[in-house]
């Protein structure tokens, strides 16, 4: 199985100071279970490529180890030496340990940068298929893309096969990443070849650090990671949760009865909410208002980031703010934590001076729920009086309705929604306003692409 990693960071050749491996040498390491390389098949200023290469040994694999009954077939011949599974996490803790762990000698600062990068990993053995693939990366702020197999090129008609292409993209720190990795790829794969104990539970915890802890997703994860052994999986959450007080037991048994739901529907709004995350990260956000924040999810991911020191939800309904209060447990919040959040109250519509002096505002599915009439006054009060540097819009794509098959043509997506409008009607408005107040305009899709109708939700990010 190969794992490439490649960025386009200038100078890119400092990826070997990030690995702590030499670009120019292909070098080869002994583990319990076979070998792995780690080699550059490109290496220039502009474009840098590791690749992490691993030659198990199948036969190896089965010597030594008591297998439960008589010895069959299936101890000799699956999939295990050809797929990323958990022995891949093994290999990137040994080999690539020091970057696992930010230790960077050659260029410390660099370590601490999150950098573009390009991963591919293939191939992921992936039980729950490329929803659960989106649903693990894309909230960490990764645009995925995911190719499955057929189970033999040869003969189509005998369908897909269980494995897929992976490949990641994103704004990341290098730590991060193969903490990603560590973690995620024997989530996916599912199959664990060795024995879950209670040292797993620590690597888990360790490996995960903060971002599992605002994982959406960190039921599934510490249940699956923690295969076969709900008592640890149990203990996880009890100490992943620690901070917000959530009956640990109630949320793994409800996450488990959930999950084969969830595992089915791609969820839009942990995929926006991943989208919005990974913006505000490149931009290098740390003092973020969340403009119509409802009940404060984006509040929640926001504060288990660090990066994020001043967090402000703001919401034209006095009952939505009550609510968001409670969801995020504000009362039971620890000090620390509780000074990076406030939650103010007020409208969109009328100039406000609490609202000045932040790095990035996020505009999550609101300006849809404002008369249009009164949008002029919206984008003076943000882009005129407010005026953060960066000020992400999302908003439904009209266009992708027609996907819906229980949505009448013509009807809007929600009873409280004025408008929606199509990428063309967002651009040419969102055009307009970057040019009269001085921003730059891209446009970002999120959500599952259809060729002609874009995108579910589609984005605006201004940039002063
Ligand atoms: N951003 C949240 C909520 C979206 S729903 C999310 O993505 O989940 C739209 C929110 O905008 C509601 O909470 C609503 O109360 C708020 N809202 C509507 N008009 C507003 C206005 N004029 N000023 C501030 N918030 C407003």
């Amino acid at each position: 199985m190969l794992l490439t990693i490649s960025t386009t960071h200038h100078p890119a050749s400092d990826l070997g100071y990030l690995l702590v491996k030499h670009p120019d040498r292909c070098q080869t390491f002994d583990l319990a279970f076979g070998k792995a390389h780690v080699f550059y098949p490109e290496c220039g200023d502009e474009r840098c490529t590791a690749a992490l290469l691993l030659d198990l040994d199948p036969v190896g694999l089965v010597r030594g180890r008591k297998a439960p009954g008589a010895a069959t077939l299936g101890q000799y011949v699956n999939d295990r030496p050809y797929v990323a599974s958990s022995f891949l996490a093994v290999a990137i803790s040994q080999v690539l340990g020091s970057a696992m762990g930010g230790r960077c000698k050659g260029r410390p600062e660099l370590a601490e940068q999150a950098i573009p990068l390009d991963v591919v990993v293939e191939p992921v053995p992936a039980r729950g298929g490329e929803v659960l693939i989106r649903r693990l990366f894309e909230p960490l702020g990764y645009e995925v893309d995911v190719t499955r197999h057929a189970l033999d090129a040869a003969f189509p008609s005998w369908g897909e096969s269980p494995y897929y292409r992976v490949e990641l993209k994103g704004q990341q720190r290098m730590r991060d990443l193969l903490t990603h990795l560590y973690v995620l790829v024997p989530v996916l794969d599912h199959e664990k070849h060795y024995w879950v104990d209670e040292a797993e539970l620590a690597k888990l915890l360790a490996k995960g650090e903060s971002w599992l802890q605002g994982h959406p997703e960190r039921e599934l994860i510490a249940r699956r990671y923690l295969y076969r052994q709900p008592r640890l999986a149990r203990q996880a959450m009890a100490q992943l949760v620690e901070e917000d007080g959530v009956d640990p037991d109630e949320k793994t048994e409800a996450g488990a009865r959930r999950e084969d739901v969830l595992e089915e529907r791609i969820r839009l709004d942990d995929q926006r909410r991943g989208a919005v995350l990974a913006v505000l990260k490149e931009a290098g956000a740390r003092r973020v208002i969340d403009l119509g924040c409802g009940e404060g999810k984006l509040l929640r991911a926001l504060l288990d980031d660090k990066q994020f020191e001043h967090v402000v939800g703001m919401d034209v309904s006095p009952r939505v703010l009550e609510m968001a209060a409670k969801r995020l447990r504000v009362e039971q919040m620890p000090p620390r934590k509780r000074e990076r959040l406030q939650l103010l109250h007020g409208s969109l519509t009328y100039r406000d001076e609490r609202l000045a002096g932040f790095d990035a505002a996020c505009l999550v599915e609101v300006i849809e729920h404002l008369d249009v009439s009164r949008l002029q006054a919206l984008e003076r009060v943000v882009f005129e009086f407010a005026r953060p540097a960066t000020v992400i819009v999302t908003t439904p794509n009209s266009e992708y309705n027609a996907l819906f098959e229980t949505l009448p043509a013509g009807s809007f997506r929600h009873a409280d929604h004025r408008f929606e409008w199509t990428r063309d009607e967002l651009q040419r408005w969102a055009q307009a306003v970057a040019d009269k107040h001085g921003y730059q305009a891209r446009f970002l899709p999120v959500g599952p692409a259809h060729p002609e109708l874009g995108t579910p939700t589609q984005m605006a990010v201004f940039v002063r």
